[in-house]
């Protein structure tokens, strides 16, 4: 059984399933104002992994994940640029997309949208008034923190603790500074919808809750997202399911941060990698790879280095799959019995229950994959001395267990289509005539049509 940290015990405990046989999960999506960063690809990444073992485990996962696209970041960049909300919301949210593609993320399987879910929002906060439990201010509705049983469970502080640091603005009419906003009253200028307390807008902590509990129900199995969610935002969606009656989940799981040059990645330390400039410079699986030899709670050092240390494990990975003609293990989605019922006895038993073992012990990806490497040097060994049944065995355990984990492995085979083929024979002859100008529109054309674009020794490798 798959035992997993669960933030709110801090313990790593038994993932129980409300539902058998069927995961329930939610994972707090992105605000579409920016490009996405590291940070986004890793949680997006951890979570991919994870999603895809409880499917090759045979199980049904359900995952939900958020688009938040009305905000104050939104409304700001819309301002500043002269566009609408819903023009930068829609240009960001492609972009987001088109990276989760790039980096092979399974699309969610529902992805609300906060500004479709307002009239829901507005009725969690009207039951929250009527029970007393959040109040209502010049500039909007509150909650009261010092009314909702246990918080701080998640931030693992008592509210006292909380309080220290917390601090009240002179303009503002918090009972407490740790109460938060449900209810956003207008401010001129800005999108709005109508409540019982005037024209305004939801606060970011009261869509996750109204739009998880509508899709996935009361005691949802598992909530998850980075470790920078936990407070404020996760304790506050938590409360407002608590203070209304509700049932919240019932497993918090976060990941660790992405580092940069041994400091947190931020936007504040000016450190922020976007994901398209990471997929500009190599292979995109050199990112899932690097996260999955991480554990998912430790922090990760992305570097040129460690993302050329993981293209060397890929080119690796590659090889095997060339020598022994691998099958793509992601031509479908894996579940393991019916992989390795297909696999006809070309799939080492225990290897597969090896990897199963290391993932059901809190997702401990970085030992499941030194094992796949260490299949990888006994299938080469094996080939080495002759043994093709042995070689076969274990290279397809190899390709089982990438597949698992969202790998890809290119043996070379599979050529490009037509029109690709024909904008990567362009711009070679471009770069051969010198005019860069031309080469460079041809790379955004590839780009765009969500190719990896290098510069080979023998003109342009395009990878997806
Ligand atoms: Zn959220």
């Amino acid at each position: 059984m798959l035992r997993l940290h669960d933030t709110a015990t801090g313990t790593v405990r038994p993932l129980e399933l409300r539902d058998p046989g069927r995961v329930s999960m939610y994972v707090c999506g992105p605000t579409v104002y920016e490009v996405p960063h590291l940070g986004h690809g890793r949680f997006t990444l951890v979570f991919d992994v994870l999603r895809r073992y409880l499917t090759f485990r045979g199980l049904e996962v359900v995952h939900v994940s958020n688009v938040t696209d009305i905000d104050d970041h939104i409304i700001e960049r819309a301002a500043h640029e002269g566009r609408t909300e819903p023009e930068v919301a829609a240009e960001y949210e492609a972009s987001w997309w088109a990276a989760m593609d790039a980096l092979e993320v399974l699309r969610p399987t529902a992805v609300p949208h906060a500004t479709r879910y307002i009239p829901g929002m507005v009725e969690l906060v009207g039951q929250l008034v009527a029970r007393d439990v959040a109040y209502e201010t010049d500039d909007g509705v509150y909650l009261q923190v010092d009314t909702v049983d246990g918080y701080g469970l998640l931030a693992h502080q008592p509210l006292e603790s909380l309080r220290v640091g917390a601090r009240i603005e002179a303009s503002e009419q918090k009972r407490s500074p740790l109460d938060f906003a449900l209810w956003k009253k207008a401010k001129p200028g800005e999108p709005t919808w109508p409540s019982p307390w005037g024209d305004g807008r939801p606060g970011w902590h009261t869509e996750c809750v109204v739009m998880s509990l509508d899709l996935l129900g009361d005691g949802f199995d598992l909530h998850g997202g980075g470790q920078d969610l936990i407070f404020p935002h996760h304790e506050n969606e938590r409360a407002q399911a608590v203070a209304a009656g509700r049932t919240f989940a019932r497993h918090w799981l976060h990941n660790g941060w992405v580092m940069v040059g041994g400091e947190k990645m931020s936007k504040s330390l000016q450190n922020f990698t976007t994901i398209g400039d990471l997929l500009a410079r190599g292979d995109p699986r050199a990112y899932r790879l690097l996260v999955l030899r991480s554990h998912y709670r430790r922090p990760i050092e992305v570097t040129p280095e460690t993302i050329a240390t993981a293209g060397r494990g890929l080119a690796r990975l590659d090889a095997l799959a060339r020598r022994l003609a691998l099958p793509d293990p992601m031509s479908g989605v894996v579940v393991r019995d019916e992989a390795v019922a297909a696999a006809r006895g070309g799939v080492d038993d225990d290897a597969v229950a090896r990897f199963c073992d290391h993932m059901d012990d809190d997702l401990d990806t970085p030992a499941a994959t030194a094992d796949v490497f260490d299949l990888v040097n006994r299938a080469h060994a094996a080939a080495d001395e002759g043994d093709a049944e042995a070689a076969r065995r274990l290279g397809g355990s190899v390709a089982l267990l990438c597949g698992a984990m969202g790998l890809r492995l290119r043996s070379g085979v599979g050529d490009l289509d037509e029109p690709t083929r024909q904008l990567v024979d362009r711009r070679d002859a471009a770069r051969r005539v010198g005019d860069f100008a031309r080469a460079d529109a041809l790379r955004g054309e590839l780009l765009a049509a969500g190719w990896t674009v290098e510069d080979g020794p023998d003109g342009t490798v395009v990878r997806r």
